[in-house]
């Protein structure tokens, strides 16, 4: 059946009242109509960006579909899919009704009740009709920010059993405050089997796994996206789209849940699938970064990307939204130089927009601790420090990056080694503020590994001299600063004059290399 001919099949119905009437499963209450079409439009709105993405290959089909009787709410019914679903949604609803009165019969006003709540179609989340209402395309909501900064992980969801355990007995308790939980950090639902991820060996729970996803698979489309709701409420539907996409691709298993909500970004944790070429392998388990839609959280980095050569030409070009794919897309090629030059850090899957897909530092959903978090013997340090030492004079010297974050919220402690993480802010070094960047990181690292007692840290200046290769003599803070932007200014000013950049600054001979 054609979706336009169901628009155009309409009219025989009669106007619209008396098609509301002849409705079969009754005459819907407006409240429960206006959040079936809430959900509907989320996915509508999908579907019309797939749409308009796919080179508006079909447009006569989109404009059929603003037929007579989709007035003022713009409806694209444009498929039999969607249309099904919107009944199998009515029908659900109206089965939840009579469940519930069911139930009030039953009880009646005995002090010991009983729930039908696990028998229920409709995710609870979608049956709470007026907070659920985000409009995505207001920024001024931000859907990444939590209302309540303690719901959010500040690592590992393994590692806050008590969250997760808040979340199954909510699931138990019949779900009553669901609607609070759009204020969590964004988490897929993920019902009981990460509950019993914590109490499961690892082979039953794989196995639990296992069959979950197969059972979930054959389940309705629509019952899947149910479990999934509260997760998609904090991305914004081009996003969601994308990660659709990528686990309806099968290039991703499942998306477990979220690892972390940062100021500009928001990272999932997923289960690797099976890539559609043979050369490349999808590893395990991956880490989703989600780079914010939202504008706010981005303006004061400007600086890093405006005045990054690589980025200059296409940066007055661009909308905000493009600029925020070039974040996704700068980590992405600053983690393949990385990777080509050997240094621990997350392997690039696939990027998609602002989308980026990478291997997973940690396992079985946790992540690996950051350094900061971290209680490392002795030894262990001192080997971190010289690890990091020797990374940061790589990235110098082979990736000719400056990682301009780095800090012991970014490194990762995995495997006995440190893993660097967060790399879209990294620039060249010869960056109009690169070696400001690189001095700010060499205080952070030096400051770090001197407080945990690494007595052979060097301190910022010399770091800055190890890693850069430069021979700067200031001995005091300053001093060391002036030095460092004049010669900044200098290769500002061979940029005016030669209209390009000097390929490295020029060192008074090799740098030391420190090693173990
Ligand atoms: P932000 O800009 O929000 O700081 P990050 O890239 O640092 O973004 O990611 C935020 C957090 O997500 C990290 O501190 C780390 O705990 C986790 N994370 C990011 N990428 C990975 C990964 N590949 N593997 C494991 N954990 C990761
Ligand atoms: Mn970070």
């Amino acid at each position: 059946m054609d979706s336009v001919r169901v628009a155009a099949a309409a009219p025989d119905a009669g106007p619209g009242p008396a098609w509301q009437s002849k409705c079969p499963w009754g005459a819907p209450s407006t409240t429960s109509i206006s959040c079936s079409l809430a959900d509907v439009m989320s996915e509508q709105l999908a579907k019309e960006l797939q749409l308009e993405e796919e080179n508006a290959a079909f447009p006569e089909v989109v404009a059929a579909a603003e037929g007579p009787f989709i007035t003022g709410e713009n409806i694209d019914t444009s498929s039999d899919l969607m249309l099904a679903q919107m009944l199998q949604m009515e029908f659900d609803r109206e089965y939840d009704a009579q469940l519930r009165r069911e139930e009030k019969k039953i009880n009646g006003d005995s002090k010991v009740s009983i729930s039908f709540e696990n028998y229920r179609k409709v995710h609870p989340y979608d049956s709470d009709s007026s907070e659920d209402e985000v409009d995505w395309q207001d920024t001024r909501h931000d859907p990444y920010r939590a209302d309540k900064p303690t719901t959010t992980p500040r690592r590992g969801f393994i590692g806050k059993g008590k969250d997760i355990t808040t979340k199954h007995d909510e699931v138990v308790c019949g779900r009553k405050n669901t609607a609070r939980m759009e204020n969590f950090a964004p988490e897929f639902q993920v019902g009981d089997g990460i509950g019993m991820d914590l109490k499961l060996s690892n082979q039953v729970f794989n196995a639990l796994k296992q069959h979950a996803y197969s059972e979930e698979r054959r389940s309705a489309r629509l019952h899947e996206k149910k479990e999934h709701s509260t997760a998609e409420k904090a991305v914004d539907p081009k996003t969601r789209l994308l990660l659709y996409k990528m686990v309806n691709s099968g290039m991703l298993e499942t998306i477990t849940g979220c690892i972390s909500t940062g100021k500009e970004s928001v990272v999932f944790h997923a289960y690797g699938g099976k890539s559609a070429t043979e050369d490349k392998v999808i590893p395990p388990e991956c880490a989703i970064k989600v780079f914010k839609t939202t504008l706010n959280e981005f303006k004061n980095r400007d600086k890093y990307i405006k005045d990054d050569y690589r980025f200059k030409d296409r940066f007055s070009k661009l909308n905000p939204r493009k600029i925020i794919r070039m974040w996704a897309e700068k980590e992405m090629h600053n983690l393949t130089r990385m990777q080509n030059a050997g240094i621990p850090c997350p392997q690039v899957v696939i990027l998609k927009k602002h989308v980026l897909v990478m291997s997973f530092i940690g396992q079985d959903q946790v992540p690996a601790p950051k350094l900061k978090d971290v209680t490392l013997s002795s030894e262990d340090m001192k080997k971190a420090y010289y690890q990091i030492l020797n990374m940061m004079q790589q990235l110098y010297r082979e990736c000719n990056l400056v990682h301009a974050d780095l800090s012991e919220y970014n490194m990762l402690w995995h495997d006995g080694k440190v893993w660097l993480i967060d790399v879209s802010q990294s620039v060249e070094p010869t960056h109009p503020h690169g070696l400001e960047f690189l001095f700010r990181d060499c205080r952070n690292v030096s400051q770090f590994f001197q407080k945990g007692g690494v007595t052979e840290a060097l301190n910022e200046r010399e770091l800055f001299n190890a890693v850069s290769g430069l021979n700067i003599t200031a001995d005091n803070e300053v001093d060391f600063q002036a030095e460092i932007e004049a010669l900044e200014k200098m290769n500002e000013d061979h940029v005016q004059n030669h209209g390009k950049k000097l390929s490295t600054f020029s060192s008074d001979g090799d740098p030391p290399i420190y090693d173990e």
